[in-house]
């Protein structure tokens, strides 16, 4: 399986006044299955059909492995790639759908009947194989055509675009372990786009978040979560998103409004206006007087059934906490929150710059 290596390819649909992708240099190392995700229109698909050969990018050189592919087209690179939408052969069964790519390419016919069995044993589509794909609901077609994606096992890399958009929300959770165990048995290069958070990082090897065409950060899950490098990293995974506070540096104190809520971890930063970052799970309420802390309004609480989202009010911006359910917090209150040095980020124009 291959390394995909991007050298500042970057791709304008408007003759260079907006960039789709910004010129970016990135390396999918083989074997490793990742999540591509973001907001709509940030850049996926663009990304995804670059390195697939639909689109030929504005600049910057693509090579899987050291064989330079650039102007290649999609026919040449040995790529499987399965789209947001079911793109099947309507009158075939779903057997020879699922057999095709393999008849394509000559594959023994003993060898395709095993891996088509293979593949729909684990999707789920074992009993329905001699049935014509159109009579299929519109999330099975979906699935038979992940299946086709996914059933040729010597590929360059599969190439996975919202797959799952229209199969219901129970079966995607069968279907994402499934595609983790295909993943584990044939060591594809994966690429998956998806702009769901929940997605991705049950997925996932590794996420690469793209914001407004430019990869913002990338990382195992737990490091997304834990430790964003990027603000946008901090609202667009964790649910609720992660707070966010204007806050000023003096010294190494670091201050929201009056009150001092810690001091800077590290070198000393320079002065002036920062936010500070701390997720609704790593907040906590303290009683009054213990230092550092804030004072916050509860606004409200939200039973969630495994938890309670507590929203409160420092000033006029909003904090969220993550506690237990069952809290005793009311609405109207003022209590004091407290954020853990260790899980608190400072950030100047939207990058990490610091922590407490
Ligand atoms: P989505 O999740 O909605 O598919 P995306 O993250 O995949 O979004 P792209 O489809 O790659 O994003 O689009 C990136 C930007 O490029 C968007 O601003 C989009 O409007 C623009 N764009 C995409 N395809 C074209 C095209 N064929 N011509 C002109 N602009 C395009």
């Amino acid at each position: 399986m291959a390394d995909i290596r991007l050298e500042g390819v970057g791709h304008s649909y408007d003759g260079g006044k907006t960039w789709a992708l910004k010129p970016t240099t990135w390396t999918w190392r083989g074997s490793r299955a990742y999540a591509l995700l973001g907001p709509s229109g940030c850049g996926k698909t663009t990304l995804l059909n670059i390195i697939s050969g639909l689109i030929t990018p504005t600049v910057g050189r693509i090579f899987f492995d050291d064989r330079e592919v650039t102007g290649v087209p999609t026919a040449g690179r040995n790529i499987a790639q399965v789209f947001q939408f079911p793109v099947l052969y309507e009158e075939m069964s779903v057997y020879d759908n699922l057999a095709f790519p393999l008849r394509n390419r000559k594959v023994p016919k003993q060898e395709i009947d095993q891996r088509v069995r293979q593949v729909s044993r684990l999707l789920g589509l074992d009993h329905v194989l001699r049935r014509r794909s159109r009579r299929l609901d519109a999330g099975r077609q979906q699935i038979v055509s992940l299946g086709r994606g996914l059933v040729r096992s010597q590929v360059a890399a599969v190439l996975l675009d919202e797959p799952l958009t229209v199969v219901d929300p129970a079966m995607k959770w069968t279907l994402r372990s499934k595609l983790k165990e295909i993943h584990r048995d044939t060591g594809h290069t994966l690429v998956y786009v998806t702009h769901d958070q929940t997605e991705a990082l049950t997925f996932a090897d590794e996420v690469v978040v793209l914001k407004d065409g430019a990869i913002v950060q990338a990382g195992e899950p737990a490091e997304l979560f834990l430790s964003p490098a990027h603000e946008f990293v901090g609202h667009f995974i964790g649910s609720p998103g992660m707070n966010m506070l204007p806050a000023e540096i003096a010294g190494d104190v670091v201050r929201v409004g009056q009150a001092d809520v810690g001091r800077t971890a590290g070198e000393v930063l320079p002065p002036g206006p920062v936010r500070i970052g701390v997720r609704p799970e790593f907040v906590r309420i303290t009683a009054p007087g213990n230092s550092p802390g804030l004072a916050a309004q509860v606004t409200g609480i939200d039973r969630m059934g495994a938890y309670d989202l507590v929203h409160t009010l420092v000033g006029e911006h909003p904090v969220i906490v993550k506690t237990d359910a069952g809290s005793a917090y009311e609405p109207d209150a003022v209590e004091f929150l407290h954020f853990p040095a260790d899980r608190t980020f400072l950030f100047r124009d939207e990058v990490r710059c610091g922590s407490l």
